[in-house]
């Protein structure tokens, strides 16, 4: 639980400082400005690059402060009660994107946020199907990606990115029978070698989501671009933008180091 959220909670949210605010700010239009450059770099339309804060381990009225001051909108998180807790806090018209290790207990929590736009960590129809069926008829959609697994690291969660047939029969049994979900495109982490090595060559992390792409596009028989990449981090954002994403998930270039102690 995060002791500052549930503090929070049930109390009006106090607000950050006027130094937080000015400082979280400043990372998010550095980060903002770094990535409209490599666009230009790498040839790549801006509009075609979001940049997701991620919001792990930091209090709501970080979040709160980018909402107000940036109009900011989409926030990840990768845990289930912390979503849920901050979602209860924070303004409704926040569209969430949930990036973490969802485990089949906690679907039934992560489906009562009605704002909950876009699970990027999808693992295959039967959770979402369960998580669809929880959902009211009236809500919005929530988009769904699924995570790959394109390092192979036994720790990573995700679909194995060789299993392409697999993934196709996951998406269309999403496609059939989860009304309230739209299957919107791949996740990936990557390894940490990969995302570190800054030497140029291509990130063959990267490389494999937009393979899989291609012959998942052409199994459904759909365009490209009509699935989306989520990949590239506050390490490898630059190189993901060469590389074709469509998101980069910035938790530390905007908020700062993480204090995993403050998780219990
Ligand atoms: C924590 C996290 C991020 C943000 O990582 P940073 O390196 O702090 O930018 C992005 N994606 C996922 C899935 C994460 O868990």
């Amino acid at each position: 639980m995060i002791k500052r959220v549930m503090e929070a909670a049930g109390k009006p949210l106090v607000k950050a400082t006027a130094q937080r605010t000015q400082e979280l700010v400043g990372n998010y239009d550095a980060i903002g400005a770094q990535v409209a450059e490599a666009c230009k770099k790498y040839q790549r339309p801006q509009s075609q690059v979001r940049v997701l804060p991620v919001s792990k381990f930091k209090p709501a009225n970080d979040i709160l402060a980018l909402y107000e001051t940036k109009g900011l909108r989409n926030f990840g998180e990768n845990y289930v009660q912390e979503l849920v807790e901050k979602s209860q806090i924070l303004p409704e018209d926040i569209q969430w994107h949930f990036i973490g290790n969802l485990q089949s207990n906690k679907v039934k929590h992560l489906a009562t946020v009605k704002n909950l736009f876009v699970i990027e960590s999808a693992s295959g129809y039967s959770k979402m199907k369960k998580l669809n069926d929880l959902r009211e008829e009236s809500w919005p959609i929530t988009n769904v990606y699924f995570q790959i697994n394109t390092s192979d690291e036994a720790q990573k969660g995700g679909l194995s990115y060789d299993e392409v047939d697999k993934i196709v029969e996951e998406i269309k049994n999403i496609n059939k029978s989860c009304a309230k979900l739209a299957f919107k495109g791949f996740m990936t982490i990557g390894s940490v070698g990969q995302s570190t090595k800054h030497d140029g060559s291509e990130n063959t992390d990267f490389e494999k989501l937009v393979n899989l792409r291609k012959q998942v596009a052409e199994k459904l028989n759909i365009e490209e671009n009509e699935l989306d990449l989520s990949m590239g981090m506050s390490n490898d954002y630059e190189e993901a933008i060469r590389q074709g994403t469509n998101q980069v998930r910035i938790g530390t270039n905007i908020f700062g180091a993480r204090d995993y102690s403050k998780k219990n």
